[in-house]
């Protein structure tokens, strides 16, 4: 299903993060249109002005004037600073491709010399290497929670495959882009067939079980994935990827 689009107004573009190593988070649109089954931003509705009935996943609110707002914020800061696109939502979900926006707020954030940080799963990013090639200090990071392609068929329906995922990530080391994997939550997977996938492509990666359970417990069962609901389980895997990893894990 495609998510129902709303422009809106921002009054902000930078807002303080509390992820370490973060300064600022960037987040040009309020919802996302990949409306994974599991996703911890969901509590974002809230905010919305026309979409607190709205199903996570069917809504996607576009921050029309936030490169305005941006650019004003930048040319205020005395100093450089870093931003990450995004925190609660994908900056390269399918509006993106129409927008633009997060290509134009990462060029204004190049352009000031900021550093980039970049998260998403979509292999969109691509697009925009010609800005994250020129900055001064980027990385970009895709969520890469399962090596197996059936599962995120069911819980990430409407995110692009996993294998498209891995060869985004290659491309961008080809272009000499510094390149992380957020394995969050821990889904069913194979530990060490999702090393063999990342681990030639990643300089780094994240691993955090995150608290997801009561949003897929039905849809886990039906899949007899009961298993990957415990805590041991999401304990075990994280060791394992950890393990797996050595160095190159956080
Ligand atoms: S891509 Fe991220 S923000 Fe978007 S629905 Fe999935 S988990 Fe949530």
């Amino acid at each position: 299903m495609t998510a129902a689009l709303t422009e809106i107004e921002t009054a902000s573009a930078l807002v303080r993060s509390r992820i370490p190593g973060v300064g600022f988070v960037i987040n040009p649109y309020l919802g996302c249109g990949h409306g994974c089954r599991y996703c911890y931003a969901e509590f974002m509705r809230r905010h919305s002005r026309f979409n607190q009935e709205s199903r996570w996943g069917e809504f996607v609110e576009v921050k029309k004037n936030i490169v305005g707002v941006l650019a004003a914020e930048l040319a205020r800061k005395r100093k450089r600073g870093s931003a990450l696109l995004s925190s609660v939502c994908d900056p390269y979900q399918p509006a993106e491709k129409d927008y633009r926006l997060t290509r134009d707020c990462l060029e204004l954030l190049r352009n000031y010399g900021w550093e980039i940080s970049i998260l998403t799963r979509s292999p969109l990013v691509l697009r925009d290497t010609d800005i994250l090639r020129t900055a001064r200090d980027c990385r970009v990071g895709f969520s890469i929670p399962t090596d197996d392609d059936r599962v995120r068929k069911i819980l990430e329906p409407a995110a692009p495959p996993i294998p498209a995922r891995i060869e985004a990530l290659k491309q961008l080391r080809e272009e000499g882009i510094r390149t992380w994997a957020f394995i969050a939550p821990m889904l069913p997977m194979d530990p060490k067939r999702l090393y063999r996938l990342l681990d030639p492509v990643v300089e780094e990666v994240m691993i955090d079980p995150l608290n997801y359970v009561s949003r897929v417990e039905g849809f886990f069962r039906k899949q007899g994935w009961g298993y990957a609901l415990s805590c041991q389980y999401a304990r075990q895997t994280r060791q394992t990827l950890r393990k797996l990893f050595g160095a190159k894990a956080r």
